[in-house]
């Protein structure tokens, strides 16, 4: 699905949805027709986004079993999900005697627990229309190793582990289940990352940029609608055979 409105009648739920690659991929479903429904913290820019998409701002801390549970029961009232994107996530990095239990929790209970229930919550619906489509926002961190990284590799890697482990389950279904694994994309995650490198080095900015752009054979950034375009793509009918897979956007980093 790249042009035209192949998802039109569609409910899509696209978590952290307010902004970076979240904000692009709604708008990205929305161009293809889907009716939108925004999910994450800040109600102010989910709000924004609703209106901008004539779409639905539900607020959630997915970090938060009640909360993510109440989402559920709202969704009942807004319609059946037929495209599911996990994309709330958190990247905090620390070396292995400052990844404490609470860091630890943190992230693989956004990074992986959350979007598994969300999964386990919403495909029911999709498995009894016969059709949908549930796609994990990872990382290349979910198929590789990076340094000051283990608690969030271990969250990306366990999604795309139960992504592989539920492409099975669902083969027969008309239900597909894919990650997709980005390298560096261009979003506030990114700039938290670059202050922290200035913060540790005393880089300036654009040598901080440039060292996290030069992990990358294309030596440069991802763009967030780069990660929208495949995410459409894998919602499309086109892509029905598309399954369990982690497709990695990173310009070349990770070489399988
Ligand atoms: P971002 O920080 O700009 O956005 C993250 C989104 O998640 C925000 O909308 C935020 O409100 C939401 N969120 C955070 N905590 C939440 C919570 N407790 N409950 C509900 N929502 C919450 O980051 P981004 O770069 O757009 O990242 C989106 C996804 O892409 C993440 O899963 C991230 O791990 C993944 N990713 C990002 C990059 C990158 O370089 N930016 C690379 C690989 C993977």
């Amino acid at each position: 699905m790249s042009e035209g409105h192949e998802l039109a009648g569609k409910l899509a739920l696209v978590t952290g949805g307010g902004r970076g690659i979240g904000l692009a991929i709604a708008r990205r479903l929305a161009a293809g027709g889907a009716r939108v429904v925004v999910t994450g913290r800040d109600e102010a820019a989910l709000a924004a986004v609703a209106g901008e998409l004539g779409g639905v701002a539900l607020r959630a801390d997915l970090s938060d079993r009640g909360s993510t549970d109440a989402l559920v029961a709202r969704l009942r009232d807004v319609g059946r999900v037929d495209v599911l994107v996990n994309n709330a996530g958190i990247a905090e990095s620390a070396p292995l005697d400052k990844t404490d239990d609470a860091m630890w929790d943190r992230i693989v209970e956004l990074d992986a627990t959350a979007p598994f229930r969300l999964i386990r919550s919403l495909a029911p619906a999709m498995i009894a229309a016969g059709w949908g489509r549930i796609v994990n926002i990872a990382s290349n961190a979910g198929v590789s190793g990076y340094g000051y990284t283990a608690a969030y590799c271990a969250a990306k890697h366990a999604m795309v582990g139960y992504t592989r482990a539920l492409a099975v389950d669902l083969a027969r279904t008309g239900v597909t289940i894919n990650a997709v694994c980005p390298g560096w994309v261009e979003t506030d995650m990114v700039k938290a990352a670059v202050a922290r490198i200035q913060a540790k080095t005393g880089r300036s900015e654009e040598e901080a940029r440039q060292s996290l752009a030069s992990m990358t054979p294309q030596r440069r950034m991802i763009q967030p609608e780069e990660v929208a375009h495949v995410v459409a793509m894998l919602c499309g009918d086109g892509a029905r055979g598309v399954h369990g897979q982690a497709l990695v956007i990173d310009g070349g980093q990770v070489l399988k």
